[in-house]
């Protein structure tokens, strides 16, 4: 093998950064293989985080940055790990590359080819609520800032229309490269940190509470765009349906929670910062947070979700999460739900914020079957069992940090990562 202090991180999220830098720093070559065209992972879609309500943006564009820029760390972005084979210390991954068609060299993201090109999609970064054209950044302050361009819409790619040059005629750096072919990839690494994240549920616990059905039920991530300065109503929290900001919302939490069998760590924690951010941004605003059990993991937290008990929201029980129904009367949501004495109780309300569990992400089972890592009872990277606290997967050589292993809050993910490193330095000097 070329370097046998090579190290293979998957996913780039805060997780998957902070162990790649912390490898850096250690003299390890990294490569950071992402699937999306950017870098950041969730955190990126949150305007702001708890519990210190720091700005997302300034906590984590510094730290893309700083990837970016480090010579002992390759990004591998539009990448998935396809193979693998061999043993620790001596591990050939077969990596497949997408083209992005866009020179990462050449492109200065002035932005000039977005308006151009005729092709109109929605944007699922974006949660839908805005749209993208085929060529596209997932949102604006992406990193690398360098649009790619979606070979399956684009019309000269996809051969509907080989004359479309017109994103080519609009920038001025000759930035636009159509003959990029797709790559594969082979590296030689000595261990590998699986960080691939989670995303939200989106089946039949959201249908049953009126989602997709009325305009005015949204999910956490929805909510988290339209209360992002660089989201798709630059932070204004306008209902989907109308120009009109809601004078009540009702905050649900643990949606899901008995379909998945777990508790999402982190929902009432995001759902208090949403009552905050509304009643920052809508003094005058009736803020309910409907819940059934409450998660506060760590010492902070209890005084963030005092605070937002105290001046931000009124906290409901409900007492059987299954009984909650969502319907519409006089112009207004209803939610009606169960109270402590199992007397039937409703309110009426403009909006309405699931706060849907989280789950594995959608390349896991791919992925862990490549890797022929073992997954757990809920879908999540299983951990050693015998070892407490292990980020070891079942295969020796491969660690996993951040939500990959399960639902946890930034500092949870951070610390994954950390013992993920400390896993692979002890490899290294093995
Ligand atoms: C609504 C909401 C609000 C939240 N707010 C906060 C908050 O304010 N404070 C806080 O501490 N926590 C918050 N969290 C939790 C926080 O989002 C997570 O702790 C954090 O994102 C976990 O980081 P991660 O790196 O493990 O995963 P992710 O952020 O999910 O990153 C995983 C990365 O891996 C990539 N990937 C996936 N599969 C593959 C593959 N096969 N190959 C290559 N790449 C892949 C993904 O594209 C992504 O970039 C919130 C969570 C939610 C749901
Ligand atoms: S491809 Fe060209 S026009 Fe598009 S953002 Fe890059 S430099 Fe600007
Ligand atoms: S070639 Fe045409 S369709 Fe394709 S990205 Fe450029 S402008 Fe859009």
């Amino acid at each position: 093998m070329d370097n046998p202090e090579n190290v293979l991180i998957i996913g780039s999220g805060i997780a998957g950064m902070e162990a790649s830098l912390m490898l850096s720093k250690a003299g390890k070559k990294v490569y950071l293989v992402e699937n999306l065209p950017i870098i950041g992972g969730k955190i990126i879609k949150n305007e702001e985080s708890f519990p210190n309500m720091e700005c997302s943006t300034c906590l984590v564009a510094p730290i893309q940055q700083e990837i970016l820029q480090d010579a002992n760390i390759e990004v591998l972005t539009l990448s998935t790990v396809e193979k693998i084979a061999g043993k620790p210390g001596d591990f050939k991954i077969t990596v497949r590359k997408k083209a992005r068609y866009v020179s990462l060299e050449a492109c200065l993201g002035c932005g000039a080819c977005y308006p151009v090109c005729p092709v109109v999609l929605k944007n699922e970064w974006e949660e839908n609520l805005m749209d993208k054209k085929a060529i596209y950044v997932p949102c604006s302050g992406s990193l690398p800032n360098v649009p790619a361009i979606d070979a399956s819409e684009c019309l000269h790619l996809n051969g509907k229309d080989k004359s479309c040059n017109k994103c080519v005629e609009a920038c001025m750096f000759g930035a636009i490269d159509f003959s990029q072919k797709d790559e594969e990839l082979k590296l030689d690494v000595t261990g590998i940190i699986v960080a691939t994240g989670f995303e939200l549920i989106n089946g039949q616990a959201l249908e049953n509470l009126g989602y997709g059905k009325y305009p005015g039920v949204y999910t956490a991530f929805e909510f988290e765009r339209l209360f992002a300065s660089n989201g798709p109503t630059e932070g204004k929290l306008f209902l989907r349906d109308s120009e009109n900001t809601p004078d009540s919302v009702a905050i649900v939490h643990c949606v899901g929670r008995d379909e998945v069998g777990y508790c999402s760590n982190v929902c009432c924690m995001s759902s208090s910062k949403h009552a905050r951010f509304i009643k920052h941004n809508l003094h005058d605003a009736k803020i309910y947070n409907i819940y059934s059990d409450i998660c506060l993991p760590d010492k902070s937290y209890q005084k963030f979700f005092d605070e937002t008990k105290s001046h931000d929201s009124e906290f409901i029980f409900q007492s059987d999460r299954k009984k909650m129904k969502i319907t519409k009367k006089d112009g207004k949501l209803e939610v009606s739900y169960f109270n402590g004495k199992e007397t039937k109780e409703s309110i009426l309300v403009d909006m309405v914020i699931l706060a849907n569990a989280l789950r594995p992400s959608d390349t896991i089972e791919e992925l862990t079957k490549a890797l022929e890592i073992k997954r757990d009872s809920f879908g999540f990277i299983e951990t050693e069992p015998s070892k407490l606290g292990s980020v070891e997967t079942s295969r020796p050589g491969i660690f996993v940090a951040g939500c990959a292993e399960g639902p946890k809050d930034i500092q949870g993910s951070v610390i994954q990562s950390e013992a993920a490193v400390a896993g692979i330095l002890s490899l290294l000097d093995q």
